[in-house]
């Protein structure tokens, strides 16, 4: 694992995830190397030759950087942390750049969360605990997990370096009780490998809401992904091949995916469809 640290000029970057006007990435490239990962499109902009999972560079100006970027922010925009890296895997118990931003926002001299700067977290890693005492002290923050199976034998396959689904499922829990809003983003759905039904029923009454994604194959990922479910069981690769980009497969999925969130009470926020390989498709 090559670690590095590199200099940025800008840490909030424009995001079109909704509600929310940027993205902070403290890391570029990601220690939990997923199988499936769609942020392997940041190695174009690197000049590593590892493989996606082998490096990192830490931003280590990112504090810098966000006293100048957060100058443009206006009120009611918040940040996604993070949408092209983990801002938790391992290499943040050394930096702490994902804890030193949230004690920036948290202590922002320009009140920024009381006039609104929503900040929302997505990771694989309950290290999100660590930093529970200032998520606490933001007025506008949400946490999630992205969970896409329950069977910690295929989560290993798929997630080698995640942390496991149950202590997922358990960070989950510890926040919500300590009153944050928590929420799974349930991606990316993989035919005959993500178990819809088990999924909702480990999260009752431990998220507010949920998210729904497909497999987002437009960064060249689908043979690796293809090759995991082989290594899996062989038999199921027709289907998932057959499946993967078959519109009428997707649609029962996303009407399961409805009815599911309704017998288990849980609001669902989005569902995102991406299964030309080419272009996002929303129904
Ligand atoms: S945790 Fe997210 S960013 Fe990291 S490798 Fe997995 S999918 Fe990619």
């Amino acid at each position: 694992m090559l670690i590095s640290e590199i200099k940025t000029k800008h840490i909030l970057t424009h995001s079109k995830v909704p509600g929310l006007g940027y993205s902070i990435n403290p890391y570029v490239g990601c220690q939990h190397a997923c199988v499936y990962c769609y942020a392997r499109f940041m190695r174009r902009f690197t000049s590593h030759d590892e493989p996606w999972g082998q490096f990192v560079d830490a931003k280590i100006n990112s504090i810098d950087a966000f006293d100048q970027d957060i100058l443009k922010v206006k009120s009611g925009e918040g940040a996604f942390i993070a949408s092209a890296t983990d801002a938790y895997q391992p290499v943040e118990r050394k930096y702490k750049l994902t804890r030193s931003l949230l004690e920036r926002i948290a202590d922002a001299p320009l009140d920024l969360c009381r006039n609104g700067f929503a900040v929302s977290i997505l990771t694989k890693s309950d290290l999100v605990l660590r930093d529970l005492d200032l998520l606490k002290r933001l007025e506008q923050v949400s946490v999630g997990f992205s969970i896409a199976m329950t069977n910690e034998t295929v989560c290993r396959l798929f997630e080698p370096r995640c942390s496991p689904i149950r202590q997922r499922l358990a960070a989950l829990k510890i926040l919500r009780d300590a009153g944050i809003r928590t929420y799974a983003f349930i991606s990316p759905i993989l035919p005959g490998i993500t178990d819809l039904p088990a999924i909702f029923a480990a999260l009752e009454g431990v998220v507010e809401y949920v998210c729904g994604e497909t497999l987002n194959m437009r960064c060249g990922n689908l043979a690796d992904v293809t090759k995991a479910v082989s290594l899996l069981n062989e038999d199921l690769t027709p289907a998932f091949e057959r499946n993967i980009r078959s519109r009428s497969y997707w649609k029962m999925v996303e009407r399961e995916f409805y009815e599911l969130a309704k017998k288990h009470a849980i609001p669902v926020h989005n569902f995102f469809h991406h299964i030309t390989g080419t272009s996002e498709q929303t129904y």
